[in-house]
């Protein structure tokens, strides 16, 4: 197998495998996994125990696959109230690896993995990266954060046991990520899209042509982006850029990725069965429909996570991808239930707001949200950056500018928004996760 693989001229890794499997036996597979799981989780954490023994639910209520719709949900809050280790379902002397996402309030949420939790792990990030294109031989700047942050490991053992190079470069210190990029050969890089935009616009200060350079593939993830940020990122940087998909309670990244076709996120389904269902009230959604993602991991034995609620919005896509992966798929994730805004009694989700500045000439794809509160109402101030070009130019071609922006924004947004246009290198750059919105509301109350 490994010597047909290393002569294969195509881009097929054999741990893509799971990727192909017949509908019939992968649904074998996950049930008998789920099966597998609840067990595990039953006989080992004590919450999801208590939880199962209020609904009169014993692991063998699960007979089919429909039968996950009566297993109760885990939630953010879950892993904050058994903070650090009440959700493990493997002592600790199995447990190899602990990783903690930064709360931006009060403690972090602790992850853990056995052995065979990052033999996993590492095989969802090679398919990740296989279904981007990337292969033996690709170079691989990783400024992912390394350290608790998920992100930044998680790339780095799939990369690696793909067969590519990878440069653990992590996050910061722009100026060497340029210098790196050039200096290396770098193929594929993978970081935030965020970040990615802030090293184009450095490089382009340096004097250094990123589209000239061997680079051809943007791995993105960890915060949403809409699709016009795509199409801005692949025209400014000569590459393709892939979203993928991930959250440290279930994994980290690797939970889907996109494929060439560049559309729909293919969820690794013999790990994590995707569900959706109505964001309020819980309640499973008939396929097709738009609601909230819950992913059970199948596979994870330090933490399984049954039916974690994602707070992501997406649609489920049972029809399979026409690259050829069976996997089913959901729309692009470009909100987050926890990012979502209400202003004056209307939701309203940043990317929305990024779509409508993308798609107006002039913009560039550098903006804020500032929410103030005056005299109990609430005010949404965006201010975005403009080219040199617009900002340079006499005062009426500005003046045209906010008129559009103005009006596309309240068409997007449903309310009156505040315009200010800034000149470039105004708004603060991501090292990480982009910071979109700064709410003062409760401030001035
Ligand atoms: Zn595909």
């Amino acid at each position: 197998m490994k010597a047909n693989w290393e002569d294969a001229p195509e881009r097929f890794h054999p741990a893509s495998a799971p990727d192909y499997v017949p509908v019939p036996l992968m649904q074998e597979l996950q049930l008998a996994r789920l099966q597998c799981i609840v067990r595990r989780a039953y006989a080992h954490v004590a919450l999801f125990r208590q939880r199962m023994d209020e609904r009169g639910l014993d692991p063998d209520a699960i007979k089919t696959l429909e039968d996950v719709a009566q297993l109760p949900f885990m939630v953010k809050a879950d892993l904050r109230d058994t903070y650090p280790f009440g959700l493990f379902a493997s002592p600790m002397h199995e447990v190899v690896r602990l990783h903690a996402s930064s709360g931006t309030t009060g403690k972090p949420i602790v992850v853990a993995y056995t052995q065979q939790d990052l033999d996993v792990w590492s095989s969802v990030m090679v398919r990740t990266f296989a279904a981007c294109g990337l292969t033996r031989g690709d170079i691989v700047q990783n400024a992912y954060g390394y350290g608790l942050f998920t992100g930044g490991l998680g790339a780095h053992y799939g990369a690696e046991v793909l067969g590519a190079t990878v440069i653990p470069i992590s996050g910061g210190n722009v100026d060497r990520q340029i210098m790196v990029m050039k200096d290396f050969g770098v193929t594929a890089i993978c970081c935030t899209p965020s970040y990615f935009l802030h090293l184009l616009e450095r490089a382009t200060e340096l004097g250094v042509d990123v589209r000239a350079l061997p680079l051809r593939a943007g791995v993105f993830g960890a915060e949403p982006w809409s699709e016009s940020m795509r199409r801005h990122i692949q025209t400014a940087g000569g590459i393709q850029a892939y979203d993928i998909y991930g959250l440290s309670e279930i994994i980290g990244p690797g939970a889907g990725a996109e494929c060439c076709r560049l559309a729909w996120l293919q969820i690794f389904e013999d790990c994590f069965y995707p569900e959706i269902v109505d964001p309020e009230t819980g309640r499973p959604l008939p396929a097709e429909s738009e609601g909230e993602l819950v992913l059970p991991t199948l596979s994870k034995h330090a933490m399984p996570m049954i039916r974690y609620r994602t707070r992501d919005i997406t649609t489920l896509i049972a029809e399979p991808c026409p690259c050829g992966r069976t996997l089913r798929r959901v729309n692009r994730i470009s909100r987050r239930s926890d990012d979502m805004l209400i202003i004056r009694g209307v939701n309203v989700f940043p990317s929305q707001v990024e779509s409508a500045l993308l798609a107006v000439e002039g913009t560039l794809p550098h903006y804020q949200i500032i929410l103030t509160r005056e005299k109990g109402l609430d005010e949404m101030e965006v201010q975005v950056e403009v080219t040199p070009e617009v900002f340079s130019d006499r005062v009426g071609a500005l003046e045209t500018l906010h008129h559009t922006l103005a009006r596309a924004l309240n068409q997007t947004v449903g309310i009156r928004v505040n315009v200010r246009l800034v000149a470039p290198h105004t708004i603060t750059r991501s090292e990480g996760k982009a910071r979109r919105v700064i709410d003062q509301r409760t401030l001035d109350r």
